[in-house]
């Protein structure tokens, strides 16, 4: 069993999978899909754009657009 640091908000938690304790990864779950929402219905946005509008931040932005 492996102890590690949330890799967002430090809370100390047992590792398994993800880097993320399981309240940061349901954040970053609704962020994902807040920009796929909103790039579905606006396909030319750019990234500045979609950062304003959806709040989310540049790199989680950026993360998901390479997916
Ligand atoms: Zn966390």
């Amino acid at each position: 069993m492996a102890l590690i640091n949330c890799d967002k908000c430090g809370v100390l938690m047992i590792w398994k999978s993800a880097h993320l304790c399981s309240d940061c990864l349901r954040l970053q779950f609704e962020e994902v899909n807040k920009v796929k929402d909103y790039l579905a219905e606006h396909p030319q946005a750019s990234i500045m754009e979609v950062e304003r509008k959806t709040k989310v931040s540049l790199r989680t932005i950026q993360e998901i657009a390479l997916k």
